[in-house]
């Protein structure tokens, strides 16, 4: 910790003992900086998700001997949301993201063949604790929880009925699916009739079904039911 740091730290300590307590988590919270691992003497990275470069001499190009002053890395984020900064050493770069960098330094490294889990599925935030290495199907129960998995981003079913509340089945729902409801209950019907699903029959009993579980109430608590029992 420089001077400046302490200075600033005790400040924060200040702060806390004249406030009252509703305070006292984000007042006792002074960011940790740890070297990247890697890098060390060329980059740390903080507790709080942020990539700072440190104060280094270099030769520059005209053979001088100066001091690069360190600062807070502007991180960018990918399509994903997730957010990376350029790293360079020896006139090599590289773009590594921000929480491998961090569960890196406070944790250590990746077992083999795991990955980042964000907790809370904001994959912009990278404080140490909404951060730990785990499994692939992990991080994908995880996009169920935080509903970023695209097997939910589907509105309606292929034949155009809403997955929504009353029309999702049940037991699928409670394996983390989104199915139709109504289509289910067609195919169980015309496998009993023998029919084909693209009967014109079937089609219009996976309709009337549909309009039975999205309009009627009792079937929604029904179905409410069903879920919370699970
Ligand atoms: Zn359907």
């Amino acid at each position: 910790m420089d001077h400046n740091e302490k200075r600033r730290a005790s400040r924060q300590e200040d702060r806390a003992a004249t406030t009252n307590s509703i305070h006292f988590t984000s007042s006792h919270s002074v960011e940790q900086w740890s070297a990247v691992p890697g890098y060390e003497g060329a980059y740390e990275v903080s507790d709080q998700g942020h990539v700072r470069s440190v104060d280094r001499r270099i030769v520059d190009s005209r053979g001088v001997r100066r001091t690069l002053q360190g600062r807070l890395l502007t991180p960018q984020v990918n399509a994903g949301g997730y957010l990376s900064v350029h790293l360079s050493r020896g006139g090599r770069g590289a773009h590594p993201p921000v929480h491998r960098l961090v569960l890196a330094a406070f944790v250590g490294p990746a077992p083999e063949g795991y990955e980042t889990r964000h907790l809370d599925g904001d994959p912009a935030n990278n404080a140490l604790p909404n951060l730990t290495w785990g499994t692939h199907s992990e991080n994908e129960l995880d996009k169920f929880d935080h509903h970023t998995h695209p097997a939910q981003q589907s509105i309606h079913c292929p034949r155009g009925h809403t997955l929504r509340y009353g029309n999702l089945e049940p037991s699928h729902f409670r394996n983390r699916r989104r199915t139709c409801r109504a289509c289910n209950a067609a195919k169980a019907w015309a496998r009993y009739r023998g029919l084909t699903f693209g009967d014109p029959t079937v089609l219009d009993y996976a309709r009337a079904r549909y309009e039975d579980y999205i309009a009627d109430p009792v079937a929604y608590i029904q179905w409410k039911l069903l879920v919370d029992l699970a």
